[in-house]
């Protein structure tokens, strides 16, 4: 049962990740307390499809023993081992060499973190050492694209370019830049695909020309936009950018944090999307959210020019818990269960989820449904014609998701009335069906409250 005392006890002293605190202590927490495949349960019994895989990260679904196996004997063994004085331990040389070895290009170097944040901030400061190394102190300057989401750090979260992420923080510094989005469902240049990559490499130009072609270090893009609302570029658009920056001679970041590990089908995005960046980010399904960890990829040609500037001092960058080695373990099995079945399966499950989630494009509601594989979005209109979005007054991410656990079913709610979907890649046929389903009444419920009745077209 649902334990009164421990919903006061979270009021009084759990403050939770990007909430309203003030809406949080009215509604109270909703406890979670097991979870099996890709069905979670919460306290009270309740048994709810996850089609949102936690916060995209339980790729390969929940309750694998042999994780858990691979975790507790780690654990019995070594349960921790500095990287600092030259030492390591077994489980994080191998993942590192494994995962250098699937990683495209000549990305053979691997950083560990204990998440996304602390990735994308890794890489700020490894690239501003990169620059200086090679003498140019003055390349400072970093764009990255509206919508995109780099993390929550303080200066990651200047990267992302998501507005409640800034406000009353102080940031984005000012030396961080960013250009419109690739947005295909709402983009001034229309839905033409090459329209949208000639929009997005005359952006960057410009950007680049504005800052001072000299002064700019970086550019930072998701192969798709996640918390930005599951924005998918066109096919070439993270190829045309990769090859404009090779042209402007900055360094390209791919931010692989939640497509990474099947997400999106192949183990990374930038082997569909056909490139090679100078850095990839990943975390969620590097452990597939069983414990905390992210990585930074390197390239080779960065690396050395990193080591060779430091010389025989010390690239003073590191935390107590990089590398850790039960993470490290938790990576390496997760790899091979991603290798011998889940990547398969989630092709699978991705198609017929598009395929779902398509279908329901003749529901009054629905304005645009994108995706690439396990990763999705269906964005609500009030008026398909006119692209009008949800008024606010109808709640959009606190409502549709209520209805959708309601109806037995997590997804993530945007404030602008886009649903995501990014489950579990173990989904079986008939989950998959269930989460579309589960959608639909969703949809059909949305559409009988008043406040969006009330900015429905005639
Ligand atoms: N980068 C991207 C693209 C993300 O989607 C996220 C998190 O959702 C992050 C970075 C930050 O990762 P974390 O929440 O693990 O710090």
């Amino acid at each position: 049962m649902y334990s009164n005392s421990l919903i006061e006890l979270d009021r009084a002293h759990l403050i939770h990740p990007v909430a309203s605190y003030r809406g949080h202590e009215k509604l109270g927490v909703r406890v979670l307390a097991s979870a099996k495949g890709a069905t979670v349960t919460d306290a009270s019994g309740r048994q709810l499809i996850d089609g949102f895989a936690g916060l995209w990260c339980v790729n390969a679904g929940y309750g694998h023993e042999s994780i858990v196996e691979a975790a507790t004997r780690q654990m019995r063994e070594l349960p921790y081992a500095t990287g600092y004085f030259g030492l390591g331990s077994e489980p994080a040389i191998r993942l590192a060499s494994e995962l250098a070895e699937r990683a495209p290009g000549n990305l053979d170097h691997v950083f560990f973190t204990l998440g996304g944040s602390d990735a994308v901030d890794s890489t700020i400061r490894f690239i501003r050492y990169y620059w200086i190394g090679r003498g140019e102190p003055q390349r400072d300057q970093f764009i990255s694209v509206e919508q995109g989401y780099h993390g929550s750090s303080t200066v990651g979260a200047g990267l992302t370019a998501l507005p409640a992420f800034h406000a009353g923080f102080g940031i984005p510094f000012d030396w961080q830049h960013k250009i419109p989005s690739h947005y295909a469902y709402r983009n001034p240049v229309g839905d033409d695909p090459q329209a949208i990559i000639d929009a997005s490499l005359a952006a960057l130009r410009q950007k680049v020309e504005e800052i001072g072609p000299e002064r700019v270090a970086a550019f930072y893009a998701e192969p798709i936009q996640g918390s930005g609302g599951v924005l998918v570029p066109p096919k070439g658009w993270m190829k045309a950018m990769r090859q404009l920056c090779q042209e402007l001679g900055i360094l390209f970041v791919a931010d692989e944090v939640i497509t990474g590990f099947g997400r999106t089908g192949p183990l990374f995005a930038c082997h569909e999307d056909e490139i090679v960046p100078d850095f990839m980010t990943v975390a969620k399904g590097l452990t597939s959210g069983y414990v905390p960890m992210g990585a930074v990829f390197m390239g080779d040609h960065i690396y050395q020019t990193i080591a060779d500037s430091a010389g025989a001092g010390a690239v003073g960058h590191g935390y107590t818990y990089s590398a850790h080695p039960v993470s490290a373990a938790v990576g390496l099995e997760v790899l091979k269960l991603y290798e011998n079945e889940l990547l398969d399966n989630g092709r699978k499950a991705g198609a017929r989820l598009m395929a779902g989630l398509e279908s329901l494009k003749d529901h009054p509601l629905v304005g645009d449904v994108r995706g690439r594989g396990m990763l999705a979005a269906v964005e609500l209109v009030v008026d398909k014609e006119k692209k009008t979005p949800l008024p606010a007054k109808a709640e959009p991410a606190r409502r549709i998701f209520d209805r959708a656990w309601e109806n037995g079913l997590v997804i993530r709610a945007f404030a602008n009335g886009v649903l995501g979907y990014a489950p579990p890649l173990c989904c079986t046929e008939a989950e998959i069906d269930g989460i579309v389903e589960r959608t639909r009444k969703v949809l059909d419920e949305t559409l009988e409250d008043p406040a969006v009745r009330s900015g429905l077209s005639d």
